[in-house]
């Protein structure tokens, strides 16, 4: 999203995301498929429970030594002939893939879908550059072609129902286009077919690189993956450094439960292994690889309050099963990754001052963290973001003010019972039949979407105090 998007109040992109009619069927449509496929795919695998825990274990042994295994992926990387880049920054990230273009003489690239690319806003780097990046991917050609970001991190495209995308393809090929997925499918391949033999370049990003042979995966649905780290001369994957894992056996584990978590398959129709550039006797393959290792604030969380949100796969379950993530699709969240997970790598990425309001876009259902793959505590990072919003006293001060009565409120007992007995008399007005609809003033705001339970007659501390006078 731009600095300008950006500017418009979070509330506000939320509350005209709900007003769009075609949003919300998209949403709709889409995340109850994956959440449906997710819960069946996993009722069909017994062993699913217990992997997720092995998963998650494999992760935080990983993170607890994870300058051995990088170091150890680096070396096998090199042997093999590959060259290992590390980039501290998304600027860093840039300058090195950038200067790899120039230095090949790259005029195209094209690219597989990678939110890594998508978080160091690669393609804006490449065409100041000179250098023409093309999304491969079905849904990141869609959102390239309507000049807009992805909005989840396996669909990028989700927020689009396929009578849109007819239309944009047949203003972009000024042609007639039937809302029908195959004939949506087939155009893309048409249209995009030439440009894998015509790039120099094909970028790429890494779902995990395996620390024992330096073997980097790619896990897709489209066979355009395969195409981008073959038919070019050189490929770049860029990859965060979280990605590494110990062994080939540990990468299984992650296949077993990655494919289910986010798209409900028994497994991802290519997992594509890749190891180095191609070799003396192969027949496929480019002629230079190199492997990105991007940090942008990751390693800075290994000792940090987020560092739990360092073992996410980015399979996308958190975002289809988040209540506000369903209303409000991605953009609404105005950075490279939306959802429940999206507002903890943003505050990763960007820093606190960044979710100021994203910290409180969650009702802490606890519904991402039960179908979380790697059962990440979503919520209870989200919680010590609002503490750290607040204790740096980033909220607005009106808002600070209001927290801190009510905690006073909240702590004290005489004070409480004495503002439930003024919470009677005030909501008189207003309460009907044991429901509050409308409060009047900014206080509105309350009930402008909901109605709140009105002020019991009786509390149950006194009810609680009635009943044993009655027993004794
Ligand atoms: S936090 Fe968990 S559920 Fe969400 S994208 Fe990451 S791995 Fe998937």
């Amino acid at each position: 999203m731009s600095d300008g998007e950006l500017a418009i109040p979070f509330r506000q992109r939320a509350g005209s995301a709900m007003k769009d009619a075609f949003l919300q069927e998209a949403l709709t449509i889409a995340t109850t498929k994956f959440i449906d496929l997710r819960r069946e795919a996993f009722e069909d695998f017994p062993e699913g429970e217990a992997l997720r825990d092995r998963a998650r274990a494999i992760k935080e042994a990983t993170l607890q030594r994870l300058d051995h295994y990088l170091e150890t992926l680096i070396a096998n990387i090199e042997r093999l002939g590959g060259h290992v880049h590390y980039a501290k920054t998304s600027e860093e990230a840039r300058a090195i893939i950038v200067d790899i273009a120039r230095r090949t003489g790259a005029r195209m690239a094209v690219k597989s879908k990678s939110m890594a690319t998508e978080e160091i806003h690669l393609n804006e780097a490449l065409e100041h550059a000179g250098i023409t990046p093309v999304e491969t991917d079905l849904g990141e050609y869609i959102i390239q072609l309507a000049h807009e970001r992805p909005s989840h991190i396996i669909a990028p495209a989700i927020h689009k129902t396929k009578g849109q995308v007819a239309d944009l393809f047949g203003r972009e090929f000024k042609r007639r286009v039937e809302a029908d997925p195959e004939v949506l499918t087939k155009i893309a391949r048409d249209e995009l077919r030439e440009k894998f033999l015509q790039a120099d370049l094909g970028i790429t990003g890494a779902n995990f690189a395996v620390a024992d042979t330096g073997t980097v995966v790619l896990v897709t649905n489209e066979g355009n993956g395969r195409m981008v780290t073959s038919l070019p001369r050189v490929h770049v994957a860029v990859m965060g450094v979280e990605k590494v894992v110990p062994s080939l056996t540990d990468l299984m584990v992650f296949l077993a439960i990655l494919a289910k978590s986010a798209t409900g398959q028994k497994l991802s129709v290519y997992t594509t292994l890749v190891r180095g550039p191609r070799r003396a006797a192969e027949l496929e393959g480019p002629d230079e690889f190199h492997l990105v290792l991007l940090d942008n604030g990751r390693i800075a969380q290994l000792g940090g309050p987020l560092r739990e949100a360092l073992s996410c796969l980015r399979c996308g379950a958190c975002l289809n099963v988040c209540p506000v993530y369903r209303q409000i699709g991605g953009h609404a969240y105005g950075y490279t990754y939306p959802g429940p997970i999206g507002i903890l790598l943003t505050a990763m990425l960007e820093g606190s001052r960044a979710v100021k309001d994203l910290a409180h876009a969650s009702s802490l259902c606890g519904a991402c963290a039960d179908a979380c793959p790697v059962r990440i505590d979503i919520p209870r990072m989200l919680i010590e973001l609002r503490r750290e919003v607040d204790e740096k006293k980033i909220a607005p001060w009106v808002e600070r003010v209001a927290f801190t009565l009510l905690a006073r409120l909240l702590t004290r007992p005489a004070l409480y019972r004495l503002a439930a007995s003024a919470g009677r008399v005030l909501q008189r007005p207003f309460a009907r039949e044991g429901t509050i609809s409308r409060l009047p003033f900014f206080l509105n705001d309350w009930t402008r979407t909901r109605d709140l339970p009105a002020v019991a007659a009786r509390t149950f501390q006194e009810r609680w105090a009635a009943e044993q006078g009655r027993t004794r």
